[in-house]
């Protein structure tokens, strides 16, 4: 990928906000186990962080998704997960499909404000008994005049105890699991939502997450996005964005391990040399630098045929798949070399340990990547390719 004088500058504007707004503030959010996230969103709407790739019409950059990339990159300097989270969630995952198939009141309402930080969001896909199983879930939304009536929960929400709207998507009739889903945003002050308390979490601590629940919620038709029925299709399109996103975002976090584990280790001495004279772990440290770059480059490549308008649905997977088996490799190594500091609840690599965890399991699970790339690859039983 060739970056513009243009990427670099956003690049800066995104690495000064996370130096400036976010990291003085990381352990204090961590700590709370919240953040002032309506604040920080209408800084970052402010300064057109918001909407890189959205419409200009709606207040968005119109820049290509090479610009989020950039961004979403940069956004892994912040020294926690949990804000970039949210971020990411808002600009990635509960706004592209509004973006790209919604109607132009639904634009107006929900996308320009959540562009101008206005309103946060956030995506409501996995229930209880259905997050890999996407097509398994039970939440509906049944017509009713002009409306829909929507009933069921949704599991483990990311911002939702703060937001101002869900993209939701429901079942909206007994048709076949991929064909009668629809993505539906639903306005957060709906009579007949509710939350769990906060979910106590391993890590993104910083991020809000809680199961909502819908009872009887009302919400017009028009609320749809695209036709009904197509919210499968458009949630995998929607996911392919998720999945770039969390690859690039963990890609400076696990620069920053490896760099503050060198600092440590340079400095922390055993048998009266310092840590790092071992050849074990400089070659160690040395490895995974390595592949921390061959998966910036695949990242990169999927990107780059994102947006020459090619599907990227087997990249996008590989770079997510990636992103979560190196960033386990990356955060469990350099803790080793922190001994018992490393063990410690407050340790920077401690955090990025439990934080990083996530990227295997959230937006599709390392098993469910090896799915997609292995159906890709023609080697599922009973679905060769020809
Ligand atoms: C902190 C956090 C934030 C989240 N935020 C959101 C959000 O904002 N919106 C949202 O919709 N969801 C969110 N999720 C949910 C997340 O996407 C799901 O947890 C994820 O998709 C996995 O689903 P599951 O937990 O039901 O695991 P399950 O589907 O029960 O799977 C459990 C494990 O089994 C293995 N597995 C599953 N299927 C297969 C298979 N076919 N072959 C082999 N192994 C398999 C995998 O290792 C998987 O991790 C969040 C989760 C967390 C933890």
């Amino acid at each position: 990928m060739k970056f513009t004088p243009e990427h670099e500058a956003l690049r800066k504007t995104v690495r000064d906000f996370v130096e400036k707004e976010i990291n003085p503030h990381c352990d204090e959010w961590e700590e709370a186990g919240e953040f002032p996230i309506h604040d920080i969103f209408k800084k970052l709407g402010n300064l057109g962080l918001l909407g890189i790739q959205k419409p200009e019409e709606y207040g968005g950059m119109g820049l290509d998704y090479s610009y989020n990339l950039v961004a979403a990159e940069e956004l892994g300097t912040a020294h926690c997960g949990g804000v970039p989270l949210a971020i990411g969630v808002q600009t990635d995952m509960c706004t592209p499909a509004i973006s790209r198939f919604g109607s132009d009141e639904l634009k107006r309402t929900f996308l320009a404000p959540a562009i101008a930080g206005d309103m946060v969001g956030c995506i409501g896909v996995s229930e209880v008994g259905a997050g890999s199983d996407v097509a398994g879930m039970k939440t509906t939304a049944k017509q009713d005049g002009d409306d829909y009536v929507i009933n069921g929960s949704k599991m483990w929400i990311t911002n939702s105890p703060k937001a101002d709207f869900i993209c939701l998507l429901a079942n909206t009739s007994d048709d076949k699991p991929h064909k009668n889903k629809s993505l539906i945003v639903v306005p957060m002050n709906t009579p007949g939502i509710s939350f769990s308390p906060h979910l106590n979490k391993l890590g993104m601590r910083s991020s809000e997450t809680a199961q909502i629940f819908f009872d009887d919620v009302r919400v017009p038709q028009r609320y749809r996005i695209g036709a009904e029925g197509t919210g499968f299709m458009m949630q995998m399109l929607q996911f392919q964005e998720e999945r770039m996103w969390g690859a690039a975002n963990v890609i400076k976090a696990l620069e920053h391990c490896i760099n503050k584990t060198i600092e440590y280790c340079r400095e922390r001495k055993t048998f009266g040399q310092p840590l790092i004279n071992n050849q074990v772990i400089h070659f160690r440290l040395a490895e995974l630098q390595t592949e921390v770059e061959a998966l910036r480059a695949l990242t990169y490549q999927a990107c780059e045929l994102h947006v020459e308008g090619k599907d990227v649905t087997r990249l996008a997977s590989m770079a997510k798949l990636k992103a979560g088996r190196l960033g386990r490799e990356v955060t469990d190594s350099c803790l080793q070399y922190w001994g018992g500091n490393g063990y410690m609840w407050e340790n920077p690599v401690s955090r990025a340990f439990r934080d990083v965890r996530l990227v295997s399991i959230g937006g599709g699970a390392d098993e469910i990547m090896l799915g997609i790339i292995c159906k890709m690859m023609g080697t599922l039983p009973g679905k060769q390719r020809d």
